[in-house]
């Protein structure tokens, strides 16, 4: 071994003891003759002097020294000098005073500080990445995302859960994004598909009799980046037979209600048992699936209230079979004309024709709509929304599912302007009854809503030719501070309902034989009920390590345009390899 305590650990307790540290040299400063040097490891920094009186060579050595150097320090640990202590270092009791300095490898100057939590650009970061990860903020979340995963297993185990590895070439496993595909050589023209996640795989699982599997699992899609996606991310991926949704309901709850205190304490969960929403409840209180329950605003309906308006586009909304919806947000009745233009403009992004307001301020009723809204109106919204004076009322006349977005999207956006969520509360909610399909307008055809695998309501089965667009399936949702943690349901295990919802999704015959005939043929085998979850692990850690994005989460990510800017990936295949691969490139150049 190269050292025989760690930089971080040396203590108090070590006066005078002879030590060997190694690590990175953190900080570097001449005194006039003493040369005092930061010693970092994984565990921490600790002082070392190098007094040329006491060790000539040594001295000689840290004088050449740079920050990044790597460095072997034999010493002997001294109380600091009275004054010269530094409370705010675990170590800072104490400093070694070096007898041997040797170097152990050279380092150029890092692009960045590494000692500091200095803002640099983040391609910068991402092509540095093993020095990024030096930094002490993401140290900090790739320990948490071990201590995360460790809880897991150990919270499973004693619960009869086992750890399966699932293949990564296998074939399309459809979760609604596209798919990456790796091209086989040996069977020309063939490809793998990468998993978007082990969704087949863990109810195949169930079929062979394993009951009980989790698996801290990669996923693969080719989707659009966002803050909280990669093309490649982790899910605590987990099945269960003969459960109900309740069953997989508490064992994820009981997991998170220990988890969070365990890895994250400073972290409060704001509510246990957690809140149960159906997501026709969530839409209409917080217009959207994912709400954050940290604070309040809830949406209110006011086309009672403006069922006789004057107003036109009240009026025309109503008649058109659309809703009146509000939130009001607090002590913004004196927003100036170009704050609620601004706001006016960010509705039009969600969708929105428009915005009204109404503020109810110190000389009476004001805002865009005032002069339309008569005194019984005002009175009632008012009451409805339990506004205060100083209080501003955001109102979008529109179909439903306009209105809800546009103020969901509001309500979220003054959670952030007016400060409202506290970042220490953490809210979990589950989102139930979700719609089994849904309408692409685009493809013209139903779609499933959750993935073709969920299993609708038994009352809604026989809607299935007539109204797909009423029936509800047994999926769920769990919510963290207003983002999906992950997603589950209970499974269709009987081969003629998947059979039929692979119809009515679209797939011909031919279709559904070639790519779901494994799935379908083993639930003619006694196929267990089941169902299952898989709360995303990069996003519950962004949450607890209070990160903008999951790239902060993980050890490598991709850039926002999906490339690894260290590697350089993707990049041009070798002409050998892909004619290996029997793949002739269509622009080839
Ligand atoms: N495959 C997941 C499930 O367990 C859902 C997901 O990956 O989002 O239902």
């Amino acid at each position: 071994m190269y050292k025989t305590i760690r930089c971080g650990d040396v203590r108090a307790g070590d006066i005078g003891k002879e030590v060997t540290l190694a690590g990175w040299v953190d900080r570097w400063r001449d005194h006039g003759g003493v040369i005092f040097l930061d010693i970092r490891d994984r565990w921490g920094v600790v002082q070392v002097t190098a007094n040329p009186e006491l060790a000539a060579a040594a001295h000689e050595t840290a004088a050449r020294l740079r920050n990044e150097f790597v460095v072997q320090i034999r010493g002997i640990v001294r109380r600091r000098p009275a004054g010269m202590e530094n409370p705010n270092l675990a170590t800072g009791e104490v400093e070694v005073e070096s007898r041997e300095v040797e170097v152990l490898n050279a380092a150029l100057t890092p692009p960045f500080n590494i000692n500091e939590e200095s803002p640099v650009d983040e391609n910068v970061r991402l092509k540095y990445r093993y020095l990024d990860l030096r930094r002490e903020r993401l140290q900090k979340n790739l320990v948490l995302r071990h201590k995360i995963t460790k809880f897991m297993r150990d919270y499973l185990d004693p619960l009869g859960f086992i750890e399966v590895e699932t293949p990564i070439l296998f074939k399309t496993t459809p979760e609604g994004a596209r798919d990456y595909l790796v091209p086989s050589r040996v069977h020309p023209g063939c490809f793998y598909a990468l998993p978007q996640s082990p969704q087949q795989l863990k109810q195949l699982l169930m079929v062979a009799g394993v009951e009980r599997y989790f698996q801290i699992a990669r996923c693969f899609r080719d989707e659009d980046q966002r803050g909280d996606r990669q093309p490649e991310f982790t899910q605590l991926d987990l099945e269960m037979s003969f459960v109900h949704r309740d069953d997989v309901l508490d064992i994820i709850e009981g997991l998170f209600t220990e988890l969070i205190p365990a890895v994250a304490p400073h972290k409060k969960i704001q509510q246990t048992p957690f809140p149960r929403l159906t997501w026709t409840d969530a839409m209409n209180r917080y217009g959207i699936d994912k709400p954050d329950l940290r604070f309040g605003m809830e949406l209110c309906d006011a086309s009672g209230v403006f069922a006789k308006s004057e107003f036109k586009v009240f009026q025309e909304a109503l008649k058109s079979g659309g809703v009146i919806k509000c939130i009001s947000v607090p002590g913004c009745a004196a927003y100036s004309r170009k704050d609620v233009d601004d706001l006016m403009a960010f509705a039009r992004e969600q969708g929105g024709q428009g915005l009204a307001t109404v503020a109810y301020t110190g000389e009476g009723v004001k805002g865009s709509v005032a002069k339309f809204v008569a005194a019984g109106e005002a009175a009632a919204l008012k009451q409805l929304t339990g506004a205060a004076d100083g209080d501003l009322i955001l109102l979008v006349a529109d179909t439903i599912m306009t209105a809800n977005k546009v103020l969901g999207a509001l309500r979220l956006l003054f959670r952030d302007r007016l400060n409202l969520a506290d970042k220490n509360k953490i809210s979990l909610v589950w989102i139930l009854d979700f719609p089994m399909f849904h309408w692409n307008e685009e493809e013209k055809r139903w779609e499933a809503e959750h993935h073709a695998f969920t299993m609708p309501k038994e009352a809604d089965l026989p809607k299935i030719d007539t109204d797909p667009g009423s029936m509800l399936s047994d999926a769920y949702d769990l919510v963290i501070n207003g983002t999906e943690l992950g997603s589950g349901s209970i499974r269709i295990h009987r081969a003629d309902i998947q059979h039929k919802v692979f119809e009515r999704i679209g797939l011909s015959e031919e279709e559904i034989r070639g790519r779901f005939g494994h799935l379908l043929e083993a639930f003619e085998y006694g196929a267990p009920p089941h169902g299952g979850m898989a709360p995303g692990i990069d996003r519950l850690a962004m949450v607890l390590a209070d990160e903008p994005n999951i790239r902060e989460v993980i050890a490598f990510p991709k850039n926002q345009q999906a490339l690894d800017v260290m590697a350089d990936a993707p990049s041009p295949a070798d002409p050998r390899q892909l004619k290996e691969l029997h793949i002739r490139l269509l622009d080839e150049r």
